[in-house]
């Protein structure tokens, strides 16, 4: 008999249509309230919750078209095990025994020798907390394999705000209706941040201003009044710039900064060297951008921030995110519920992360830490005292690391090492599936149960199993349970089902059954929540300089004409990766319809660079550095700023037009701050291929 007997969903055929309660799982944050529509045990339509208040029936074009990702043709619905060379993607169908049978082996035999030779590697591709790390933590730490630092993303940001509230916290997205003024700094709400856009929109209408900085001339610019378009890297000169304004006009609550800030006087004394005039050169705009920017900042009220992740993708990222943060202090504008700023509010929320991930199964061992930024150096190193051991096997989930990590040209190599054994829990044959030793198929948001945080509103949410899982496939939770049934790991922690997780997940914080009940659950918080300071910090203040925190600063790019002038005489060029609209990172690259929308790899340039290289809208052309190439289509829109060229993204490689993306040019140099990595803080050189 098959011990492990296919699930079978509580989503029982029927011929009369009927709703089921989501929650879009993908790394995004609007996380929107989904009304799913179930026809003959078919998902026949999959829309925005009306009565959800951030989500208000609306969902962006990708998750529109969920069915006919859940329904691809191509998705993987069985088992898969490798017959061809790594990257080239040939598989054969096998048993679920034969595979997990074969992969509980290789996995014990290696954790025998070292644990630590085995290394999870996931991120965002669920952002549920069942399907996401619920049972692969518990799993990974029983085994005692490497510990993953997730650092691809948010990581400088998220330790910014630790560092100056005390925690990822922010105000709450309604309230941006009501606002008089908002900086929608490095964000591209249009594409990633739609429900935000929606209450940005209400205040424009009411009246308010809207200012868009950002590098790249993007939809949203299109429709702010007015668009700063700084040289990537520099957000926090021109932070520091707007401090040395506010202060030199005396625009400043002297109040709120002397009962609610530590550490003022030490970052006065930095901002009152960046004049306009300095802010200006090293930001590439103008004096009088800069004064205008801090008179509206300075004398609008309420005024707010929409601080997005793509201005901390750079050396300074951190800093600078630090440096922006500080700006809605200094101003006082936290006194309002419709002032302050949102970077993320993930940490308002109350996961009980001992009970869900179970670090307690670590059993006191403290295996080292593999940044996943750098997994292109880290899948190449040997043994060493410094390193440990060398990774013999990677379990990816959530992940496409191939196609999404820096420098992807080192990321294949590692890969593609005939002695590393790899496992990829994948809904398709994504660039890294294709390295894949075995494949196992996945089940998608609409086939299991989850329930879900956010990081751009304040409530939490449920995701019912619409329908029983396609073919073979599995939850992710379901998949590490039955490993760790087959490697003899019978914990109780690793037989909890989702049910049990989900209801774990907020412990008593937020009753499960009520969110079942009501499909979503408004955190209690105040409205204005730093009216009165209580940050999340020791004192209660917000950190500019305290005990073990120092004072943020501009931390210049790892390359870029100041720092790296010799580099920059051969690559002229800096080179951010947006993404483009119709994707989310690299989900839904092979969805026919967006991929079409999109057309191909696009390069946008600026006109004057375009001319100086000979290089004619629509040319196919050559983006190059040390570290490698990659060739896409020329596009002279009017969206790149002189000396700045967008790198659209991420495509798969397999689609790109000569098997690479544009990964290939980008480094694993670490952010000031959380160890990330700075995709937008890279040169380049390009010509007509
Ligand atoms: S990707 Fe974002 S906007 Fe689109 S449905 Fe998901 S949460 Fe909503």
């Amino acid at each position: 008999m098959n011990p492990d007997p296919p699930l079978k969903s509580e989503a029982a055929n029927t011929h009369l249509p009927r709703k089921v309660r989501g929650a879009c799982p993908h790394d995004c944050p609007d996380t929107c309230a989904l009304n799913i529509t179930v026809q003959d045990g078919r998902v026949i339509k999959v829309q925005g919750e009306v009565e959800h208040p951030t989500t208000h029936g609306a969902l962006c074009t990708k998750v529109s078209r969920y069915p006919e990702r859940t329904y691809h043709p191509e998705r993987v619905l069985h088992p898969l095990k490798r017959v061809g060379p790594k990257g080239e993607g040939r598989f054969v169908r096998v048993s679920w025994d034969e595979a997990l049978d074969d992969i509980a082996r290789r996995l014990g035999s290696i954790a025998q020798r070292d644990p630590q030779a085995i290394l999870p590697y996931s991120y965002a591709g669920t952002m549920g907390l069942v399907q996401g790390e619920g049972m692969a933590a518990r799993f990974f730490h029983r085994l005692g394999a490497s510990l993953l630092d997730r650092t691809i993303c948010a990581a400088a940001g998220g330790q910014a705000l630790m560092l100056s509230y005390g925690g990822k916290v922010g105000m709450h997205v309604e309230y941006y209706a009501e606002s008089r003024l908002i900086l929608i700094w490095g964000s591209n709400s249009i594409a990633s941040n739609l429900h935000f856009w929606t209450y940005a929109q209400a205040a424009k209408r009411a009246g308010a201003k809207l200012i868009c900085i950002d590098p790249r001339r993007t939809e949203t610019a299109d429709k702010c009044h007015q668009h700063i378009a700084l040289q990537p890297g520099t957000d926090g000169a021109l932070a520091l710039g707007l401090m040395h304004e506010l202060i030199r006009n005396d625009w400043l609550d002297h109040d709120y900064i002397e009962r609610h800030t530590e550490g003022w006087p030490a970052l006065r004394e930095e901002a009152l060297q960046w004049t306009p005039e300095r802010t200006a050169q090293v930001c590439g705009i103008t004096a009088d951008e800069v004064r205008q920017l801090a008179r509206d900042y300075g004398q609008t009220s309420p005024a707010a921030i929409r601080l997005n992740y793509g201005m901390q993708r750079a050396r300074g990222g951190g800093n600078a995110a630090r440096l922006i943060a500080t700006l809605p202090c200094l101003v006082g504008a936290w006194r309002h519920r419709a002032g302050g700023l949102l970077l993320s509010s993930s940490g308002w929320f109350p996961v009980d992360r001992a009970a869900l991930l179970r670090p307690d199964l670590l059993g006191g061992r403290t295996p080292r830490t593999i940044n996943m930024s750098t997994i292109g150096d880290d899948l190449l190193r040997e043994s060493s005292e410094a390193f440990g051991a060398k990774i013999e096997a990677v379990v990816v989930y959530n992940s496409n690391p191939v196609a999404v990590a820096p420098q992807s040209g080192k990321v294949v190599q590692g890969f593609a090492r005939e002695d590393l054994f790899t496992v990829v829990l994948e809904h398709f044959l994504t660039d890294t599936a294709d390295h894949a030793d075995y494949v196992l198929p996945a089940t998608t948001q609409l086939e299991h149960l989850d329930v879900h945080t956010s990081y751009g509103h304040t409530y939490a949410l449920i995701n019912e199993p619409a329908v029983a899982p396609l073919g073979e496939s599995l939850p992710n939770a379901e998949i590490f349970r039955r490993l760790a049934a087959r490697m003899g790991l019978h914990d109780a922690a690793l037989r909890d089902s989702d049910e049990a997780i989900a209801r774990c997940a907020f412990g008593h914080a937020i009753d499960f059954d009520t969110l079942r009940e009501r499909g979503w659950v408004k955190l209690p918080l105040p409205e204005a929540p730093f009216a009165e300071g209580g940050f999340p910090t020791p004192s209660g203040k917000c950190r500019i300089q305290a005990p073990g925190v120092e004072v943020p600063g501009y931390v210049h790019n790892h390359e870029s004409r100041a720092s790296t002038p010799e580099l920059a005489r051969r690559f002229p060029l800096a080179m951010i990766s947006p993404p483009a609209r119709n994707f989310l990172n690299s989900s839904f690259v092979n969805v026919r319809s967006l991929r079409d929308i999109e057309g191909e790899p696009l390069l946008e340039m600026d006109a004057s660079d375009a001319a100086a290289r000979g290089v004619r809208d629509g040319a196919m052309v050559r983006v190059f550095n040390d570290r490698g190439e990659h060739r896409c289509r020329a596009r002279v829109n009017g969206r790149a700023r002189a000396g700045v060229v967008h790198g659209l993204g991420v495509w798969w490689r397999k689609f790109g037009v000569d098997g690479r993306n544009v990964n290939e040019l980008t480094h694993q140099q670490l952010t000031d701050l959380g160890r990330a990595p700075s995709f937008y803080d890279c040169l380049v050189e390009v010509e007509a291929a």
